[in-house]
């Protein structure tokens, strides 16, 4: 398994829609594991394909005990409102509170090719709909207001100066060998 960069905000693979996964061959799967890997060194509890740079509609979630694997994952069902804090790993250091669908129905396929479907609320819930979202080339601060996104973009150029570049290195944590 590998570690694999992230792209950071401006990066144009992150506004990029990205393309269903034909078939669950043994690339996808090294790519899934290379996703968490990389996730858990960045301590995420989300990532999105298109976040290490391929734009297919993979993403990986470990929140509230659940690890999921969502190949062309869909939100079947939705109800509720819920109101909650969010950061991203591609926009570090930025966080806002996001409204979205309290309870949500996931549909999706699984590392082994089999479809499922899951029923999420809370944490967990918010996190697939963030990740999807990364799927279709949206990022959570097009969930702000104008103003609220503004400001908050401000804030990232700010602190991430130009230069800095739009992949960050991941370092495996220290005490953990390769
Ligand atoms: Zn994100």
């Amino acid at each position: 398994m590998s570690l694999l960069p992230i792209h950071l905000l401006g990066s144009p693979v992150l506004r990029e829609p990205s393309a269903p996964v034909a078939e669950v061959t043994a690339e996808v799967r090294r790519l899934v594991d290379d996703m968490f890997e990389t996730m858990e060194a960045a301590e995420g509890v989300g990532l999105a394909a298109n976040q290490v740079g391929q734009a297919v509609r993979i993403a990986v979630v470990d929140a509230e005990g659940s690890r999921i694997v969502m190949i062309n994952p869909i939100i079947s069902e939705a109800s509720g409102k819920d109101r909650e804090e969010e950061g991203c790993l591609s926009i570090p250091d930025v966080y806002g509170e996001v409204t979205r669908p309290e309870r949500i129905v996931l549909e999706a396929t699984g590392k082994d090719g089999a479809p499922y479907r899951l029923e999420a609320d809370g944490l967990l819930a918010r996190v697939i709909q963030h990740e999807i979202d990364h799927l279709d080339g949206i990022l959570f601060l097009d969930r702000l207001s104008p103003m609220k996104r503004r400001l908050l973009v401000a804030k990232y150029r700010r602190e991430h100066k130009e230069g800095g570049g739009l992949l960050r290195e991941v370092a495996r944590p220290s005490g953990r060998t390769p």
